[in-house]
C-alpha cells in the first residue's frame, strides 16, 4: 500500500477471482464459464462494431437494451446493462444501502456481495443457511436490511422456489430486495416477471454463463423505471460508457438467437446431472443444484486436499478454505469429454488416496 492509498479503502480485501494459472494446460472447471465459444453471428457483430472503434459507444446502449427487453417482457426504461454483473450489483449496494439501510446475505453465498459492502462502507449481516446449505426464506422476512440473494446461491447452486422470492420481497416493501440470477437459465425460476407487482425488486442477470460471453463483460438488471433510474444515475456518475461497442453488439446479437443458448443450456444441464450420477456413485455427497456447476464433497477426502490432487493432474475446480465449506469443492460443468476426463482424475484420486 502506497502512503497516498486513502484511509477509507486501507482494510478492503478485495475480492479473489477464480486462478487463470498458465504454467500448464488445465481443465478449466473453476470460473464457471460456458463451455461453449460465441456462435460465428456473434463474433460478426464484435468484429463489426470495432470497425466504428473510433467513435465512442452508445451511452445508452439502446441495442441490447430493446432486445433484453423484447426477450424478458419488460420495457426499456425497466432494463439497465454494465460491465458484467459485477458491475450492476455493486450499483445496487452503492444505490441501495447505507448506515441507515444496511445489506444482509447468506453466510455462504457470492463472495463479491461483502465486498461491494466493504468497499462502499455497508454495514452488513451474514445469515446462515440451514445445516443442509438451504435458505430459509423466514430468515429474510420483515427485517431491515437490503437483501441479496443469488438465485440459484453459488457455489451451493441451490435454488429457491419463486413463491419465496415472492414473499421475501413482499414482506420488506420498504427495502430493495436484489435477487442475482447469474445462473438462474440452468434451471431456476426467475423473478422478472414479479417486477411489474413489486417495485421493490431487482433481478440481476448475465452473458457470462448460459451465453457464452464472460470475456465480453456484459451484465444486466430488471426494476421498475425508479428503481433503473437510480442505478442509471450512479452509471452516468461512474462510465456513462461502461458497455464497449463490441459487447452491446456481441449481446444484442446473442440474443437474436437465444433458442441457440437454451441448447447450450440443455446439454449442460444433462451432463451436470450425468456428472452428478457418476460422482454420488463414487460416493461423493452433493448438493442440489440447478446451476451450471456441482458442490461435492467425500467423507474420506479433505476438500483442499482433493483440490491439489486435481490441480496436479491437470484440472482446476474452485475451494474456499472457508470454515462451513472446507470439505467441498465446486466443479464447473462443461462438455461430455470434459466431464469425462474430471470423473476419470476422481477415480485416480480415489484409488491413490483414500
Ligand atoms: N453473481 C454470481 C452469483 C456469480 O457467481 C458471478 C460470477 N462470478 C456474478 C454474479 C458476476 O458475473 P459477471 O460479472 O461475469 O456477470
Amino acid at each position: 500500500m502506497s502512503r497516498f492509498f486513502s484511509e477509507k479503502f486501507s482494510r478492503l480485501t478485495p475480492y479473489v477471482p477464480g486462478e487463470q494459472p498458465k504454467d500448464m494446460k488445465y481443465v478449466k472447471l473453476n470460473t464457471n464459464e460456458s463451455p461453449f465459444p460465441p456462435s460465428e453471428a456473434v463474433v460478426a457483430a464484435a468484429t463489426e462494431a470495432i470497425r466504428h472503434g473510433e467513435l465512442y459507444s452508445d451511452p445508452e446502449c439502446l441495442a441490447v437494451r430493446r432486445a433484453l427487453a423484447e426477450r424478458y417482457g419488460v420495457s426499456v426504461d425497466e432494463v439497465i446493462v454494465s460491465n458484467g454483473s459485477d458491475e450492476v450489483l455493486n450499483f445496487a449496494f452503492m444505490a441501495f444501502c447505507d448506515d441507515d439501510h444496511p445489506a444482509a446475505f447468506p453466510d455462504i453465498t457470492y463472495g463479491f456481495y461483502s465486498v461491494f459492502a466493504e468497499a462502499n462502507r455497508v454495514p452488513y449481516r451474514r445469515i446462515p443457511l440451514r445445516d443442509d446449505f438451504t435458505v430459509d426464506p423466514g430468515d429474510y422476512m420483515g427485517i431491515p436490511e437490503t437483501v441479496f440473494l443469488a438465485n440459484p446461491n453459488a457455489p451451493t447452486g441451490i435454488a429457491l422456489p419463486l413463491e419465496s422470492i415472492r414473499a421475501i420481497v413482499e414482506s420488506n416493501p420498504d427495502r430493495v430486495t436484489v435477487v442475482d440470477e447469474a445462473y438462474v437459465d440452468f434451471g431456476g425460476e426467475s423473478a422478472v416477471s414479479l417486477i411489474h407487482d413489486c417495485p421493490n425488486l431487482l433481478v440481476t442477470g448475465t452473458f457470462s454463463k448460459s451465453r457464452s460471453l464472460a470475456g465480453a463483460r456484459l451484465g444486466f438488471a430488471f426494476g421498475q423505471r425508479d428503481l433503473i433510474r437510480d442505478l442509471d444515475t450512479l452509471r452516468n456518475s461512474t462510465n456513462p460508457y461502461n458497455v464497449n461497442r463490441m459487447t452491446i453488439a456481441a449481446g444484442a446479437a446473442s440474443l437474436a438467437e437465444d433458442e441457440r443458448n437454451r441448447k447450450n443450456c440443455a446439454v449442460i444441464m444433462e451432463n451436470r446431472d450425468y456428472a452428478a450420477g457418476k460422482l454420488e456413485e463414487m460416493g461423493f455427497v452433493l448438493t442440489d443444484s440447478r446451476a451450471n456447476f456441482l458442490f461435492a464433497s467425500h467423507p474420506k477426502l479433505d476438500g483442499g486436499e482433493l483440490y491439489r490432487s486435481l490441480k496436479r493432474r491437470g484440472i482446476l475446480v474452485r475451494h474456499w478454505d472457508s470454515e462451513r465449506i472446507r470439505q467441498y469443492v465446486r466443479i464447473t460443468v462443461g462438455s461430455r469429454e470434459q466431464m469425462n476426463a474430471l470423473l476419470s482424475v476422481v477415480q485416480t484420486v480415489l484409488e491413490d488416496e483414500t
